[in-house]
């Protein structure tokens, strides 16, 4: 009997985790509880009926998808099909500069959203994020964060569209592809983003060549593809300034090395000045604007809602204390040699 009222005890307390209405009930009810469902909890299938369906079950076919502690996660983004859509959408050759700031405007309320993101870059119809190598973000699951990032970074280049292209209306919906790449030293980060500076400059040429020779030298698109086959940037270069007289080297920044979003810690002392400007100026710059740091859910519900408000308020609240605020800024500037990275040195820490 003893035994029973132990067992039937734990038993219940087991499967009640999570019910708050439940576990404000007095012991009585809980005795009387078990009573009424005796079989089903000695059977083990009180569990199964309580959750209200059968069917459950079929979640334990999800798998888990982990991203390696310790590593740097790159989360890279591409326009999908986006030929077709800047064909379809008159952009501009060999750039589009409203198309790109648009792509940075996305990025930008990307890194807003989430802290955690320290380093951006993007090219034409692509941009790459780097994550804290420390990032609990979702605790660090795979597939929750390339689909919530390549989600939010497409709903904001929708939603802002007509503040770029106020006289184009969206023929249709564009999307991105989305990918995590873990990386595990800083050499390996180091040298992704110099990979996708040097396609930068690669692309930009050839586009920048290319159109010269269909828009200002009258060439067809085969003819100039033709006259471009084989050629290396030195070539290219001299076409651009013997034949139209452009110098490759002046072309703006934006188009040669690509945008680069960097977050960096405002300290106090600026901080504190600058709170002072603000009071005094609600106006704030473009390009250098404070943000409160913004963290998002960083733990999935555990089923007790009072345990993780509680849980999650201690933590914020911790935080808060501690988080230095931030800003973004934005730069069209070389990556690949180290002067970046030794003026930027926080970005490979923990
Ligand atoms: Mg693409």
């Amino acid at each position: 009997m003893l035994f029973r009222t132990r067992l039937s005890t734990t038993i219940i307390k087991g499967y009640v985790l999570g019910s708050s209405s439940f576990a404000s009930k007095t012991r009585l009810q809980r005795l009387k509880f078990f009573d009424c469902h005796r079989n089903q909890i000695l059977c083990g299938t009180f569990k199964r009926n309580m959750s209200g369906s059968k069917f459950e079950y079929v979640k334990k076919y999800e798998l888990p998808d982990p991203l390696m502690l310790g590593t740097f996660i790159v989360f890279r983004l591409d326009g999908h099909s986006f030929h077709r859509f800047s064909d379809e959408h008159n952009f501009t050759k060999p750039n589009d500069k409203r198309a790109l700031e648009l792509m940075d405007h996305a990025a930008k309320a990307l890194m807003e959203e989430y802290p955690d993101i320290i380093l951006a870059f993007g090219e034409s119809d692509e941009y790459s994020f780097l994550l804290r190598k420390s990032t609990s973000l979702y605790n660090r699951r795979q597939a929750k964060i390339v689909s919530t990032l390549t989600s939010l970074f497409t709903s904001n280049y929708v939603f802002h569209w007509p503040r770029y292209f106020p006289d184009t209306q969206l023929r249709y919906p564009p999307s991105f592809d989305g990918r995590i790449v873990l990386y595990p030293t800083e050499r390996e980060i180091k040298d992704y983003f110099a990979w996708r500076q040097a396609d930068t400059h690669i692309n930009n040429l050839y586009n920048t060549t290319f159109w010269a020779l269909v828009q200002q030298g009258g060439q067809t698109t085969t003819e100039a593809h033709a006259t471009l086959r084989g050629t290396v940037s030195k070539d290219k270069n001299e076409i651009l300034f013997s034949r139209f007289g452009i110098n490759y080297n002046i072309i703006e920044p934006r188009y040669r090395k690509g945008s680069i979003f960097v977050r960096t810690e405002i300290p106090e002392e600026l901080l504190s000045s600058q709170t002072q400007t603000q009071e005094e100026d609600s106006e704030k710059s473009p390009n250098l604007q404070l943000e409160e740091e913004r963290r998002p859910e960083l733990e999935e519900s555990t089923g007790n809602s009072e345990t993780t408000t509680k849980s999650s308020k201690k933590k914020k609240k911790k935080k808060k204390g501690k988080e230095p605020l931030t800003k973004l800024e934005l730069l069209h500037r070389d990556i690949i040699k180290d002067d970046f990275w030794e003026e930027y040195p926080a970005i490979l820490k923990e």
